[in-house]
């Protein structure tokens, strides 16, 4: 296929080298990032869209996103798809999905999990959102960039799948943090702590694969000074968009919307801006009651 790929940073390099790879013709534009070996420079974003089979964007946030679609979208040819792959909230991701299925174009909202390692192992995970069509042309695509993709449902279902699944993580990685520090107020040895929890009623990816204990559990971002892995910034984003997401849909989430306050505190005003999202466990540790 013809590909077309717009912003090509920490995510969007490894993904298209990964589709050059796999034997695809790349064209890529980014306002600063270098291209990958092999994939070609466009002059501008729509010049990387022009001609395409599928233009796929990696682009930080959802004003971008609608920037960038509304140049590409008129450049585009005729039953070509333009596949967002960033994380962006619920109604940008919609807005775009239907200018471009206005212009006689498929759409798909197709975040990501799987972090800057998966897209470079080409085992991401996408969340599908937009119609049969559309994902049955992108799907060889998600193939080679991931291992899994789930068509989840119509335009915005594959942002609302991701949003909510990482209000799940950060809620679970601050309980589990949490209940480490007062494991060793009371005295509770880390590892058996870990040995209970992770084969009982407490457990979760938190815990099981992403412990943040040092040295305890499979190996993580704590065995590692804290080193991104999944930075709380980004962490902090996710949750930010969950709660814009829940009060447009007059949703209760109130332990979504505590996680995203203590992930704020702790990026804005604490210095875990650039640090590993389960370094919420030495945040506590170095805490008290009050
Ligand atoms: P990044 O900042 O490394 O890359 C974004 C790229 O977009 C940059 O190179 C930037 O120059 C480019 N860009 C910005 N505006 C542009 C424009 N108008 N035209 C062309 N290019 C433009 O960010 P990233 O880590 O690659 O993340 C990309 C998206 O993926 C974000 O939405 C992020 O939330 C999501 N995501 C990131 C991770 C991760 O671990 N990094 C994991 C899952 C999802």
């Amino acid at each position: 296929m013809k590909i077309g790929f717009i912003g090509l940073g920490n995510m969007g390099a490894p993904m298209a080298a990964n589709l050059l790879a796999a034997g695809h013709k790349v064209t890529g534009f980014d306002l600063v990032a270098p291209m990958p070996e092999g994939v070609k420079r466009a002059a501008s974003a729509p010049e990387a869209a022009a001609g395409a089979d599928v233009v796929i964007t990696m682009l930080p946030n959802g004003d971008i996103l609608r920037k960038v679609a509304a140049e590409v979208i008129p450049a585009m040819a005729a039953g070509a798809v333009l596949c967002d792959c960033s994380t962006v909230d619920v109604d940008s991701a919609r807005a775009v999905a239907d200018q471009a299925e206005a212009a006689g174009l498929g759409a798909l909202d197709a975040p990501v999990s799987g972090g800057i390692g998966g897209a470079a192992a080409g085992t991401l995970t996408f969340m599908v959102g937009g119609s049969d069509a559309a994902f049955a042309k992108v799907k060889p695509l998600f193939d080679i960039m991931g291992q899994k993709a789930v068509h989840c449902g119509a335009s915005g279902a594959g942002q609302a799948a991701k949003i909510c699944n990482n209000m799940i993580l950060g809620v679970t990685m601050i309980a589990t943090c949490e209940a480490f520090a007062l494991a060793d107020k009371l005295g509770l040895d880390r590892g058996r702590m870990f040995d209970v929890v992770s084969t009982s009623s407490g457990s979760s990816w938190s815990m099981n694969t992403y412990c943040p204990a040092p040295g305890i559990g499979p190996k993580s971002p704590a065995d590692n000074g804290y080193k991104p892995g999944f930075a709380a910034d980004l962490m902090l984003k996710d949750l930010r968009l969950s709660q814009q997401a829940a009060e447009a849909a007059d949703a209760d989430t109130p332990m979504g919307a505590l996680a995203t306050a203590l992930y704020r505190s702790f990026v804005e005003d604490e210095n875990g801006k650039g640090r590993d999202f389960s370094a919420m466990l030495p945040r506590f540790e170095a805490r008290h009651r009050s």
